[in-house]
């Protein structure tokens, strides 16, 4: 199949245009520059020489029009995988730095698409835990998150701080292109992935560890010794691996039954005090690591069969056949390439 990616340049976007060529798709990347675009070039170069890899520029995505040209290709895309998307805190206006690229972003391809591509059958778009979850709700004892769940955000919760306005960036834009169905009846079906904390190994070029993917930021932190005192909260009890993120996105592509379904990608249960202990069971190198008399990190009372939320994800292995790798594994991988990366 002939593939658009957009946001080539990202963590998951890396692991999903290595499964897409794996399986043969010829596949166009979107990335923001040249620059960028010549590092997954080289990191890619057979698939490159053989004509299965090419890019295109899109600088913002913010851009009204912004895909009208990379929509575009000759031969035609029969498929395209939405991933590009903000996903960091360190912003000052969460309108502009948030909510603009991701609802613009997905409304606009999406325009592109039916005006432009009406060879592609079917669009995936990556969404998140963050577009199902009720954070009011707090741990939410009793409840079992799945499909069927919306985030009720306001676009004025939004504005309070980054992480609500990430939130909210996920939910309008997963809810835009729904309604984008809804309204438009365009010649496509689409997915939508929503996976909650991606962790794993990073294969995309990251000139230093300090530009590290918002999600694997706190495996980081473990083995630099920063919970030595006390392991800081985990905040979202659910992770999947990106590894089975970027198989989803494409099995989303493949499968027929896939269409108009989202798919709520969960690999398990953690705590950050199961990342400091794994991290101390197999890198007894690291210093500083906390031990298990260290405060912190813990599920809250119940455990997470009596003091969490559950999850269902059951779409996920029926329809999609996905099969989920364990948390031990994708700790072990993830600070190995951290290791590689400096
Ligand atoms: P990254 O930060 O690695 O990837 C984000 C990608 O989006 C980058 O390629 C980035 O380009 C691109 N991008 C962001 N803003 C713009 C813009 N205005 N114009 C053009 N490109 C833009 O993070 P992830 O790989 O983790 O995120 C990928 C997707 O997965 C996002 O949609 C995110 O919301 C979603 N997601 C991630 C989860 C996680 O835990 N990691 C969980 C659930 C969903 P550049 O690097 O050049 O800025």
């Amino acid at each position: 199949t002939r593939v658009l990616l957009t946001g080539g340049s990202g963590f998951i976007a890396a692991h999903t245009l290595d499964v897409l060529l794996k399986r043969g798709h010829s596949v166009v990347t979107t990335v923001r520059t040249q620059e960028k675009a010549d590092k997954i070039k080289e990191e890619n170069k057979s698939a490159v020489d053989k004509g299965q890899l090419d890019f295109a520029i899109v600088p913002d995505i913010a851009q009204e029009g912004a895909f009208d040209k990379a929509v575009v290709s000759d031969p035609p895309f029969e498929a395209v995988l939405h991933t590009a998307s903000p996903f960091h805190f360190n912003v000052t206006d969460v309108q502009k730095d948030l909510l603009d690229p991701a609802v613009i972003g997905t409304t606009g391809i999406l325009k592109s698409i039916k005006k432009s591509a009406p060879s592609v059958k079917r669009v995936v778009i990556t969404s998140s835990f963050a577009a199902i979850v009720e954070p009011s709700k707090g741990n939410w004892p009793g409840h079992v998150y799945s499909e069927e769940d919306w985030n009720p955000i306001t676009l004025e919760e939004a504005e309070e701080n980054p992480m609500a306005g990430y939130r909210a960036s996920k939910t309008f834009a997963e809810k835009a292109a729904w309604e984008f169905l809804d309204k438009e009846k365009p010649n496509f079906t689409i997915a939508t992935i929503c996976p909650p904390l991606v962790f794993g190994p990073i294969i995309h070029a990251l000139d230093s560890l300090e530009n590290l993917n918002t999600s694997n930021q706190r495996i980081l932190w473990a083995a630099q010794g920063k919970w030595k005192d006390e392991i800081a909260p985990t905040g979202v009890y659910l992770w999947v691996d990106v590894r089975d993120v970027a198989e989803a996105h494409v099995l989303a592509l493949e499968k027929p039954d896939a269409a108009n379904k989202r798919f709520f990608t969960v690999g398990g249960y953690f705590t950050n005090r199961d990342i400091a202990e794994i991290i101390k069971r197999h890198f007894p190198q690291y210093k500083d690591l906390p031990s298990a008399s260290t405060p912190g990190g813990d599920y809250p009372e119940g455990g997470k069969e009596k003091g969490v939320y559950g999850y269902d994800n059951k779409r996920t292995i029926e329809v999609l056949g996905l099969k989920y790798r364990s948390f031990e594994d994708c700790i072990i991988d993830c600070i190995v390439s951290f290791q590689s990366k400096g």
